[in-house]
């Protein structure tokens, strides 16, 4: 089946999602991190970047919010990059706990993997296996240079976000620790968990979220500087981590609901990827037990429907001016 919708439909739908869930009070600001937990609760954007370099963004989405764990994706491909996908599998693994983000149960359950790269326990492996071993500056510099190949421009660490997290980190310093007790971390654990505390504290925009999704979507080439930043056989690895546990323990009902695989953080910002069409991006502060977005799983979700576009339908579609 062949079916072409118009950047008119896009930007349509993208407006439609903002005025209808604009004044959504649903859900809070993550209270766990102090900064977050005082952000501008009204503050709500989209972004839709085409395969083509295309942008079509509405509200508040120029706004450098923390990215949280929507940057377990961007480590992740750094960690693919460096060592392929075999690598990641065995060191990490592709499963979905099935649980909260930050489960020390999860890692118990599962003492032979930490189960994914996009739950804190992998995620904090994952900046372990970070090349230059050893070298703090030099493994950061890596970890914000793939950021900025992958959204087209740098991110900002936000410095109050990264002292509030680290002052406040506390289940995420005993996840190190007990992946260290499993023999499951692959450099310093205090560096290891520093450095997945920095990158959360990244501050970053829906617009920059949505070039990322793109550059996924267009398995690698960043279509705003058209930099091949990955290997294009790795984009079906990323996809199927993010469309396993992007939403945590609500992940099947948003892939089941919205038909996009998509990765949240509990900064409020959400990052979908439609291969070979689109990446889009929506932020708001407010989040829901499982550490979404409301707002943003709402646009995302109604963009995606009134498009009538799902990953899991076969058809061919264009998107044409
Ligand atoms: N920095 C947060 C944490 O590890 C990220 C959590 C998230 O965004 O889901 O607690």
């Amino acid at each position: 089946m062949d079916k072409t919708i118009t950047v008119a439909q896009i930007k349509e739908a993208v407006q439609e999602a903002y005025d209808l869930y604009k004044n959504n009070t649903e859900g809070k600001n993550a209270d766990y991190i102090p900064y977050l937990a005082n952000i501008d609760k009204n503050l709500f954007g989209i972004s839709v970047c085409l395969t083509d370099g295309k942008i079509i963004q509405l509200g508040d989405s120029e706004y450098q919010f923390g990215i949280e764990s929507v940057s377990k994706v961007h480590t992740a491909i750094l960690v693919l990059r460096q060592y392929g996908a075999e690598q990641l599998l065995q060191k990490i693994g592709a499963d979905a706990t099935g649980l909260p983000f930050n489960s020390i149960f999860a890692i118990l359950l599962e003492n032979d993997h930490p189960s994914t790269p996009l739950v804190n326990a992998g995620a904090i492996v994952a900046d372990s296996m970070v090349k230059p071993l050893g070298d703090s500056d030099g493994k950061w510099k890596a970890i914000v240079d793939n950021i900025t190949d992958l959204c087209g421009s740098a991110p900002h660490l936000i410095d109050e976000l990264y002292k509030s997290e680290s002052d406040t980190n506390f289940n995420n310093r005993s996840i190190a620790w007990l992946l260290k007790n499993y023999n499951r971390i692959y450099d310093d654990p205090t560096m290891s968990l520093d450095l997945y505390t920095r990158q959360c504290s990244l501050g970053i925009t829906a617009a920059q979220l949505s070039i990322c999704a793109a550059t996924i979507a267009s398995n690698g080439v960043n279509p705003v500087t058209k930099k091949q930043v990955f290997d294009a056989k790795l984009a079906p690895n990323i996809v199927s981590l993010i469309a396993t546990v992007g939403f945590y323990e609500h992940t099947g009902d948003w892939l089941y609901t919205s038909g996009i695989p998509a990765k949240t953080g509990v900064g409020g910002g959400v990052m979908g990827v439609l291969p070979g069409l689109f990446g889009i991006a929506a932020f708001a502060p407010p989040i829901d037990d499982a550490g979404n977005s409301v707002k943003a799983q709402l646009a995302i979700k109604y963009i995606m429907n009134k498009l009538e576009l799902n990953v899991f339908r076969s058809e061919r579609v264009t998107i044409t001016e």
